[in-house]
């Protein structure tokens, strides 16, 4: 089996976890209803996207 040579440093291992960090996701208001939603996303609340109605909200 293959295994690492050396250890891995503090400073390796910690360039490493720089791009581990979690964000917070980004929300916009919906232009239809206003509602808050992700973009570049249905909205979840209206059916709308980019002006158009894409899925009706009716059962
Ligand atoms: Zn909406």
């Amino acid at each position: 089996m293959a295994v690492p040579k050396r250890k891995t440093s503090p400073s390796k291992r910690n360039m490493r976890r720089s791009h581990h960090a979690l964000d917070v996701p980004s929300f916009q208001e919906c232009s239809n209803c206003g509602e808050l939603k992700r973009p570049h996303n249905l909205c979840a609340a209206c059916g709308h996207y980019n002006g158009r109605e894409i899925v009706s909200t009716e059962a």
